[in-house]
This record gives structure tokens, sequence and C-alpha cells, in this order.
């Protein structure tokens, strides 16, 4: 009985196993295709400085609209277009347009961008960083570029080149999801951040747990000692974006600032917030 049990069950995995992969299939074969459909948008979500409680830029979000089966989310077919070299030209495709958006902005405000691992690693980053600056005519320091500790888990020696590159262009760089991953604090020393992201893990319970907010107090002061900006991500309610102001937390993103929206809402969210500061 056993044995015919351990059969039925097995039968019965690999069917739902094989539904999930000809989801996946098909969801593959349309990254394919997508970016030429235009089935990609972008959705901009608001950056806070806390010092002035003031909206000072944006970070770009990649969305995906498949036609049948509607919204996927970005942890779901980035990681897919990365396995199959999709990822830097659906990256490029984002810089430009976003940055022509970004022009459309206030001169002070910053475009936030995130760069997948294979995106990072790819020949001609920096090149194409630079040639896009020059094209859409935005000044370079309006320009963050987001990485993640696991990119920096391959190559170190040309990681190290190509954020020193990136640097002399005048672009900022974010560390981004700090404390996640395996946070070595080697990175910190080793490379040249601007800005570290506080990851949303440990903002979410910051009014209940007192290890949450020592690891955040240690983060701010660690950052502020080597010279770098901190940006709380995952900000949901009034009570943490006023501890994170009162511990000195440098800029703040999360629900409670703004959800990420089409560029078309920026000029209406703009002036809906410019009266109410988001904190006191
Ligand atoms: P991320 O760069 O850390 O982006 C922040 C994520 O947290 C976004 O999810 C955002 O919608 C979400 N978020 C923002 N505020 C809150 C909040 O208050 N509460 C909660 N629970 N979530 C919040 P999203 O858009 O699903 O993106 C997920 C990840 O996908 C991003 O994490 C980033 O790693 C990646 N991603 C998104 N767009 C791009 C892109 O254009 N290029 C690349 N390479 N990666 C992207
Ligand atoms: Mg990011
Ligand atoms: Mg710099
Ligand atoms: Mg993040």
């Amino acid at each position: 009985a056993a044995k015919k049990d351990g059969r039925r069950r097995a039968r019965t995995f690999t069917r739902s196993m094989l539904i999930v992969l000809e989801q996946r299939e098909m969801l593959r074969r349309s990254l394919r295709t997508a970016l030429r459909d235009g089935q990609f948008f972008i959705e901009y979500q608001p950056l806070a400085k806390t010092s002035s409680s003031s909206i000072v830029g944006f970070e770009a979000l990649l969305r995906w609209r498949h036609p049948l089966v509607g919204d996927i989310p970005p942890n779901v077919f980035i990681p897919m277009a990365e396995a199959d070299g999709l990822m830097s030209e659906i990256g490029q495709w984002l810089l430009e347009r976003a940055c022509r958006t970004a022009m459309t902005w206030p001169l002070h405000f910053t475009l936030a961008v995130n760069l997948s691992p294979a995106e990072f690693l790819h020949e001609g980053l920096t090149d194409r960083v630079a040639q896009t600056l020059d094209l859409v005519g935005i000044r370079a320091d309006r320009l963050e570029l987001e990485i993640t500790e696991s990119v920096l888990l391959e190559r170190t020696i040309n990681n190290l080149d190509t954020l020193n590159t990136l640097n002399l262009l005048g672009v900022q760089i974010s560390l981004d999801d700090f404390g996640t991953y395996y946070s070595s604090l080697s990175y910190l020393k080793n490379f040249p951040f601007d800005t570290i992201k506080i990851d949303q893990y440990f903002i979410k319970d910051l009014e209940r747990d007192e290890k949450s907010q020592t690891i955040v107090r240690s983060i701010i002061g660690l950052a502020h000692g080597l010279g770098m900006h901190v940006t709380a991500e995952g900000v949901e309610t009034k009570a943490q974006a006023e501890w994170l102001q009162k511990e000195g937390c440098d800029r703040l993103q999360g629900f409670h600032l703004g959800f990420p929206m089409p560029a078309e809402a920026i000029g209406e969210f703009l002036g809906r917030t410019a009266a109410v500061p988001f904190a006191h």
C-alpha cells in the first residue's frame, strides 16, 4: 500500500509541477517579445528627504502587463529575463525612458534606477550610461544607480572598476536592500557608495521590535560615519517616518510617502503633497 501511495503521490506531484513548468515556459516565451510588443511600462515611487519633509526624487520600477495573464511582479520576471539574457536590453530601454521622464521634473529631483546583476556585469554598461546621459541631456548627478550586494559577489576587481567609472561620470550609487543577502561590511569599506538603502525587513516592525530599532540606528550611524547617506525602504506608517526622522535617517521611501505611480500622475501628486509634510 505504501508503494502504491508513493506512486500516486509522485504522479500528482509531477502533474502539478508540469503545470508550473508550462506556465513558466509560456511566460519566458512571452518575455522574449514583451519589449517589442510594448508590454513594459514604468512606475515611479517618491523619495522624501526627512530634513525638509519634501519629495526629492523618484525610483523607477519596471512593470510587465501580459495581455492574458495581467501584471506579473518584477521579482518573478526579472530573474527570468536575467536567465535568458534579456535584462540588459530591457534595462537600457528603461534607463533611457526614465531619464527622459526625469527631464520633465523639477531640476533638483533625482531619478533612481535599479541594476540587476546581469546589467551591472554587462561589458558595455558604463559606456551606455554615459551615452544615455549625453543623449537625453540629464545631469549625471541626478541619476542614482541602485545595486544589491548579490551583484558584488562575483568578479570583485572588475566591479570596483565599474563602480569607480560610474563614480567618475558623476552618477550616484546606492546599495539597495542593505541588511539582507550577505551584508559583508567589506563592501562598505571597498566600494564608493553614496547611499545605503535599509531593507524594508528592518522597517516593518520598527514600532514594536527593539532589535530592529537597534539595527536601524546602527546602520544609520555606520553610513554617516563612512560619509554615506541613508534611505529607509518600506516606510508604511507615520510612526515609522517620525522615528526615522528623529534618528537622523536622510531619506524615506514607502507607501506612507507614496505608492509607485505612472509618470502622468507625478505632477498632481507633487501638487497634493507639497502642502502636507509626511511626519509631524
Ligand atoms: P527594490 O528596488 O528594493 O524596490 C522596492 C520594492 O518595494 C518595490 O517592489 C516597491 O513597490 C516595494 N515597496 C515600496 N514601498 C513599500 C512599502 O511601503 N511596503 C511594501 N511592502 N513594499 C514597498 P516592486 O516594484 O515589486 O519591485 C521589486 C524588486 O524588483 C525591486 O526591489 C527591484 O529589486 C526589482 N526591480 C524593480 N524594477 C526594476 C528595474 O527596472 N530593473 C531591475 N534590474 N530591477 C527592478
Ligand atoms: Mg531599488
Ligand atoms: Mg559619488
Ligand atoms: Mg530595496
